[in-house]
């Protein structure tokens, strides 16, 4: 059987942007595809392409046994699309949102109220149906979003971040809803900077880092390509962690990966407890304080970390957003 989405050597340059350079990929029918990268890797890129708003340098794609580019209005019929900024219409209703929606794709008076109805059920928003959109928390303008891209009752599924900006209860109810989409058979390109989001979701992870897909597999496979047992260290002195690598590396069987900002060391070993505590002994005889120390799984984070040499950049735009709230609650004093 032919593949949902099918991709092959997409390029794209945006003026000296190389944002995708040459991706193929490939979604059986009723599965979930997560595209997992950082900020700019070029997940919205792909999505943009696939669901026919962007047009390629060069390479191919099929949507449904569609062409992307010979036939766009043939693929938009057979996808539904949310993206990472909900294109909900602030001064309509919920109800009102998604019978437009059903009137555009021409459903029909009757049919649209009907699937309307239907869906506000479904995502949790009958209480909230005769509200405007603007009263609606980002959890539930996210949830009208999709609600919206179902509508048409499309075969395939395009949800770019489906839960970036979303606290823990929105993202847990988000969650729970694709999941649901997913055992009806809804083929599902999901794009996520959350590696838990891909380890739970999706049947098969790219991993994608500037334009390039640099890793493909199952969550497991994933994490065993990154191999088996580490020891893990967080020394207290950041300044001293390169020392503590070069003291602690011939234990493991693998290079050891630094990441500066946590002031962490990750050593593929074997060997378990007996190479942890001659770990602390080193680190004792030259005086090298250590703020955490533990044996581990990889977790696909490690995988992320390993396969890219940096993390997912999470931590730092969350960082970031504080700062940026932080100043914008100061000026505002
Ligand atoms: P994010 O998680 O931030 O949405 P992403 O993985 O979706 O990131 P893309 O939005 O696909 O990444 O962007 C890929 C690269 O292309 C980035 O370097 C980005 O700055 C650049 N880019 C994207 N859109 C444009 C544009 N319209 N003009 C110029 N550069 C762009």
């Amino acid at each position: 059987m032919n593949p949902a989405i099918g991709a092959q050597g997409l390029v794209k340059h945006y003026g000296d942007v190389k944002a995708l350079d040459g991706v193929d990929i490939s979604v059986p029918v009723g599965t979930v595809l997560g595209l997992l990268g950082p900020n700019g890797a070029g997940k919205t890129t792909i999505v943009r392409i696939l669901s026919t708003l962007l047009k390629p340098d060069s390479g191919s794609a099929q949507v449904a046994g569609i062409d992307v580019l010979a036939d766009p209005r043939g693929v938009r019929r057979k996808i539904g699309l949310s993206g990472q900024y909900a294109a909900v219409d602030e001064y309509l209703t919920g109800y009102e949102n998604l019978d437009m929606i059903g009137r555009l794709y021409h459903l029909g008076r009757k049919k649209s109220r009907e699937r309307a109805r239907e869906l506000l059920a479904q995502f949790r928003l009958d209480d909230a149906a005769d509200r405007t959109a603007r009263t609606y928390s980002g959890g539930m303008r996210r949830r009208l979003d999709l609600a919206g891209a179902l509508v048409a009752d499309p075969p395939v599924l395009f949800l770019d971040e489906p839960t970036t900006g979303l606290d823990p209860r929105g993202r847990l109810d988000m969650w729970e809803i694709i999941q649901t989409l997913v055992s009806r058979g809804t083929t599902l390109l999901l794009t996520t900077q959350y590696l838990e989001e891909a380890d739970l979701l999706a049947d098969e992870i790219v991993v994608i880092d500037h334009g390039r897909i640099i890793a493909q597999g199952t969550s497991d496979e994933l994490k065993s390509e990154v191999g088996g047992e580490r020891l893990d260290i967080t020394v207290a002195d950041g300044a001293r962690l390169a020392e503590a690598r070069d003291l602690l590396e011939p234990l493991g069987i693998g290079q050891a990966t630094l990441d500066a900002s946590r002031r962490q060391l990750l050593i593929p070993v074997s060997g378990g407890a007996a190479v942890l505590t001659e770990a602390l002994r080193r680190l004792d005889g030259v005086g090298l304080t250590v703020d955490d120390v533990g044996l581990r799984r990889p977790t696909l984070d490690d995988a992320f970390l390993i396969l890219t040499g940096h993390d997912t950049g999470v931590a730092e735009t969350v960082e970031k957003a504080n700062a940026t709230r932080k100043t914008r609650k100061e000026a505002a004093r």
